[in-house]
């Protein structure tokens, strides 16, 4: 049997720093090997976000330019996005998108630009830094190491309720201070890895499409897709 899955690319227009559109592309790869057909629609301005008409979604990171117009548009779809994530939907967020799915990102130039609180984290800002580089982390709970590429001046703080997506081995991670990098809260990733991060880690692209595939259709069974092997990437 094949199965039917609709992704929302949230801001994919905008939000689409150092090619994370490449995420999509390695959804696709792995919806194939899975017998899953994927249904990619961008959500961006000034349209309406329904939490039912989606199992998956995905938010790219971006410039700050970008995100001082998402940070205004996304508080319109506050509502669905929090019913989506509060309901066990699956959901990619990439540095810029993390930061909004939080409450409140400080950009490069001081402007407090607010999230959607959806997530427990909020963000600062560094003074004339960024954290650029290569950059290792590996989740204590499933033993999975992650590679990725970093380049942001945010400094995330997680809250109540978010696990981080890892432990940094090397590299600067959330804040350059705790030693986290991501966060894990509920169906939701997210990260501040570039590379794009699914291309790199497969193992978290099968976890979103698995996620996705047991809450839309909850009396089969997926075993066979979880045990997808995953190929080397380096
Ligand atoms: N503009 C944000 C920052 O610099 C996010 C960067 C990004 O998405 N690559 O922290």
């Amino acid at each position: 049997m094949s199965y039917e899955l609709n992704v929302a690319h949230l801001y994919g227009n905008l939000m689409n720093t150092y090619g994370d559109v490449g995420n999509i592309l390695a959804l696709n790869y792995y919806a194939k090997q899975m017998d899953v057909h994927l249904n990619v629609d961008i959500v961006s301005l000034e349209e309406d976000f329904h939490a039912a008409d989606y199992d998956l979604a995905f938010f790219g990171g971006g410039q700050d330019f970008e995100q001082t117009i998402v940070s205004q548009d996304i508080q319109t779809k506050k509502a669905e996005l929090t019913k989506f994530i509060e309901s066990g939907g699956p959901l990619l967020a990439i540095c810029g998108g993390f930061q909004l799915l939080g409450h409140y990102y400080i950009g490069a130039d001081g402007e407090k630009l607010p999230g959607i609180g959806a997530l427990d984290h909020y963000t600062l800002a560094q003074d004339h830094k960024r954290f650029i580089g290569d950059i290792v982390i590996k989740n204590q709970e499933t033993g999975e190491t992650y590679h990725g590429f970093e380049n942001h001046q945010g400094r995330t703080f997680l809250g109540a309720g978010e696990r981080p997506l890892g432990n940094v081995v090397s590299g600067k991670g959330n804040n350059g201070e705790d030693g986290t990098e991501g966060a894990i809260y509920k169906n939701v990733y997210c990260s501040y890895f570039h590379g794009p991060i699914l291309t790199r880690n497969g193992e978290i692209a099968k976890h979103l499409l698995v996620a996705a595939l047991k809450r839309k259709f909850p009396e089969d069974d997926f075993s066979q897709q979880e045990a997808l092997p995953i190929p080397a990437t380096f």
